[in-house]
This record gives structure tokens, C-alpha cells and sequence, in this order.
């Protein structure tokens, strides 16, 4: 019976030893990823599947457990060795092999060795929060016409990956000797025979932070944070206004003294530059934005305006071509607007929310045209003379009295003659 017991926990070992995933596989990484891959990997997945992020999902927590013990071997070389040699049961064998194996690490005090606050998220009650960061993005109005991935690359403050946040070269932190950890001690002062007064000082040996590293890391200095370009990705979705803001939860600047705030990129217009390449040469240059309408100005000659019968191609921002055009005989009145109905921004509501009162939320919105007349500055003299005459022979007969029609005073050199067509 007790040897049957044996082999049966010996089966669930094995069992549990087999159906362990590879963890390489599980930071998304192969056999040859480097030291800084692997950081990197942990950095993003854990921060995914963090419980805080993912409340009552029990797969993402065990995924978190998972990603933070393959972390744990992984990150130390001779636990990778180990890994790589013989798998997940020379691991077993080396975590149960008494001095040498390390103890099982606390998923959340890797997280908060990475990224601050006691290993969790938000705003956690007493624990210090960082300051939010806001960072302003210029694109050009097609990009906010088209959705565009953007990756930017920021400056940012981030918890030194060598020593893990502790500030020492083997990672080990004493307490401090001369304040036994309390950062502070008493000094009692004399006054008179029989009478003291005691004044709270701040311990000069660890400079009150009560901790105290004995070789300090080489690369933050024993700061225990470092500034570092950091490459941030997101995505400009079509429609987007400016003004737009994009939150990164806890990614502004990290120390191990607080929660990361939030990083905060608000999106903002460029002022439009002339397309350089080919497939940028658009018309967009030329549209002016207001909320979801374009507006557009468009310039007609003076035969154009007044007889009609022409036609315009505008590339839109995204290449299609909107056709404008008269027939002969139509007039267009100089600065008069023309509706092209839908052809405006494409419609963006944040969370793509819709509730029955915001219906008109999935039309787009409009593009307005404005027309310009131009009008010769100078005519050949022959054309010159044939206009006139033709406007002499028809103003007797149509033309109007801008004088009378304006309901003006009448001249004092009154004439009969009409004024113009
Ligand atoms: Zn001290
Ligand atoms: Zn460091």
C-alpha cells in the first residue's frame, strides 16, 4: 500500500514535470534569446497578465505564476543551465536540493522588483503613486484620416534592470547599522542637569532610507534607476480628433518607491507639409480640419464660375479622387459652399460605445467646398474690345441699376442709362 502511494506521487511528479510548458515558449523566446531578451519579454508579458489587470480570470493568473517562474530560472545563469541541460526536472532536482536551491520566489515581489508598488497595479492603498506623464505627438491630418501605427521613442525614468531595482551589485541589501533600519534615531540633548530634549535625526549613514548596499551597482551607480529611450507603439485610429489622448497604464517613469503613474500621449495636429514621396502627393496638404468636416477651397476662372462646363479631381487623403464639375450653363458664385456629403473624417467614437441617443455617431462627416473666382488681370486688347462691346449691346437691354436695386440715394448726376447685367 505505501509503495503504492509512492508510486503514485512519483506519477503526478512526472506527470507535472511533463506537462510543464517550456520556458522559453512561455516568454515567447528561443534557446538563444540574450540575457536583455528575456528581461524584456518578462517586462511586457507579466505587466499583461497581471491578476490586477485580468480580475477574476484564473488563466491569466496562472499564466502570471508561469511567466514569473520561467522568469526565475532563466534570468540566473546557472538555473538556465540547469534548464537547458536537463529541463524542468533538473530544476526540480536543484530547487529541492537544499542549500543550493533558491527559494521559490513570490510572483508579485518579482513584479514589484521591475516595476515598483508591491507587485500590483493601480492605485493599491498605501502605496506611494508616481506621477502621471504627458507627452504631445504631432502627425499630419492623413494620418488621423487613415489610422496609422506610430512608435515613438521616449525618454523615461526606468527601474535599473541590472541589480532589479536594489541598488547593489550582488543584489543585496543590508539594513542599516546605525539606525537598525528606522532611517532615523533620537538624540537627546542636555538642557540642564535632569533635563533633556530629544530631536529626531536623520541617519547620515544610510541617508535615511534605513537600507544601505554594500557594492553598488555599476550600472545605475546604486541609483537604482536608470533614464533609457524606451519605444513606444500605438495606434492612430481613423476619425481620431486632435487633442486625442492615449493612456499607457502605469508606463510613465518607475522607481522601487512607488506604483508607476500613467503614461499620457496627446495627439496633435502638424502643420501640413507638402507630400515628399510619390504616394504622398496627395491633395491632402490642402484640407483644413474642424471636428469631423473637412473644408476645401477650390479656384474657378472667371469663364468657369460664370458659363459653366468644367470639372476638378481632388485627391483625398487617402488617394480616392473626389470629382467635382458644372455643366455648361451653371453658375457658381464666388465664395459660395458646396456640401460633398460624406466625404468628411471617418467617424470615430472613443470605445466604439453606442447608445440609441448618439445615432448620427457612425456617419461620416462632410467636405465643404469653397469656391474662388479668379479673375483676369489683363485681356489682349482685341478680346478686350469684343467684351465690351458685348457688354455695352446687352446692358441696355437686361442690365439692372445697382444704384436703384441697392436702394441707394440717387446720384445727383443721375442717368438713365442701366448699370450692369
Ligand atoms: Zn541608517
Ligand atoms: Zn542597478
Amino acid at each position: 500500500m505505501r509503495l503504492l502511494c509512492l508510486f503514485l506521487v512519483l506519477a503526478v511528479c512526472l506527470l507535472q514535470v511533463l506537462a510543464a510548458e517550456d520556458y522559453y515558449k512561455i516568454l515567447g523566446l528561443d534557446k538563444s534569446a540574450s540575457e536583455r531578451d528575456i528581461k524584456r519579454a518578462y517586462r511586457t508579458l507579466s505587466k499583461k497578465y497581471h491578476p490586477d489587470k485580468n480580475p477574476g480570470d484564473e488563466t491569466a493568473r496562472e499564466k502570471f505564476v508561469e511567466i514569473a517562474d520561467a522568469y526565475d530560472v532563466l534570468s540566473t545563469a546557472t538555473t538556465r543551465k540547469i534548464y537547458d541541460q536537463y529541463g524542468h526536472e533538473g530544476i526540480e532536482q536543484h530547487r529541492s536540493g537544499g542549500t543550493a536551491g533558491r527559494q521559490t520566489h513570490d510572483p508579485f515581489d518579482l513584479f514589484s522588483r521591475f516595476f515598483g508598488g508591491g507587485g500590483h497595479f493601480g492605485h493599491a492603498p498605501g502605496h506611494r503613486r508616481g506621477p502621471d506623464m504627458e507627452f504631445r505627438v504631432g502627425l499630419p491630418l492623413r494620418d488621423f484620416y487613415n489610422g496609422r501605427e506610430v512608435e515613438i521613442v521616449l525618454e523615461k525614468q526606468q527601474i535599473c534592470d541590472a541589480c532589479e531595482g536594489t541598488g547593489s551589485a550582488d543584489k543585496e541589501v543590508i539594513t542599516c547599522d546605525k539606525c537598525s533600519g528606522r532611517g532615523a534615531f533620537i538624540q537627546k540633548h542636555m538642557l540642564a542637569p535632569g533635563m533633556f530634549q530629544q530631536v529626531q535625526m536623520q541617519c547620515d549613514k544610510c541617508g535615511g532610507q534605513g537600507k544601505m548596499v554594500k557594492k553598488p551597482c555599476g550600472v545605475c551607480g546604486g541609483h537604482r534607476v536608470v533614464r533609457r529611450d524606451v519605444e513606444t507603439a500605438f495606434t492612430v485610429e481613423p476619425g481620431m480628433d486632435k487633442g486625442q489622448k492615449i493612456v499607457f497604464e502605469n508606463e510613465a517613469d518607475e522607481s522601487p518607491d512607488w506604483i508607476a503613474g500613467d503614461l499620457v500621449l496627446v495627439l496633435e495636429e502638424r502643420e501640413p507639409e507638402l507630400g515628399k514621396s510619390e504616394e504622398q502627393r496627395t491633395d491632402g496638404t490642402f484640407f483644413r480640419r474642424k471636428g469631423r468636416d473637412l473644408f476645401w477651397k477650390e479656384a474657378l476662372s472667371l469663364r468657369e464660375a460664370w458659363m459653366g462646363d468644367w470639372s476638378r479631381n481632388i485627391t483625398h487623403l487617402d488617394g480616392h479622387v473626389v470629382h467635382l464639375s458644372r455643366p455648361r450653363g451653371q453658375v457658381v458664385q464666388p465664395l459660395s459652399v458646396e456640401t460633398v456629403v460624406g466625404q468628411g473624417m471617418p467617424p470615430y467614437s472613443e470605445g466604439h460605445l453606442h447608445d440609441q441617443s448618439d445615432e448620427d455617431d457612425d456617419v461620416p462627416g462632410n467636405l465643404y467646398i469653397e469656391y474662388t473666382v479668379i479673375l483676369p488681370d489683363q485681356m489682349e486688347s482685341g478680346m478686350e474690345k469684343e467684351f465690351f462691346a458685348l457688354w455695352q449691346k446687352w446692358r441696355k437691354k437686361i442690365g439692372v441699376d445697382l444704384a436703384a436695386d441697392g436702394n441707394r440715394p440717387a446720384h445727383a448726376h443721375a442717368h438713365a442709362e442701366k448699370d450692369e447685367l
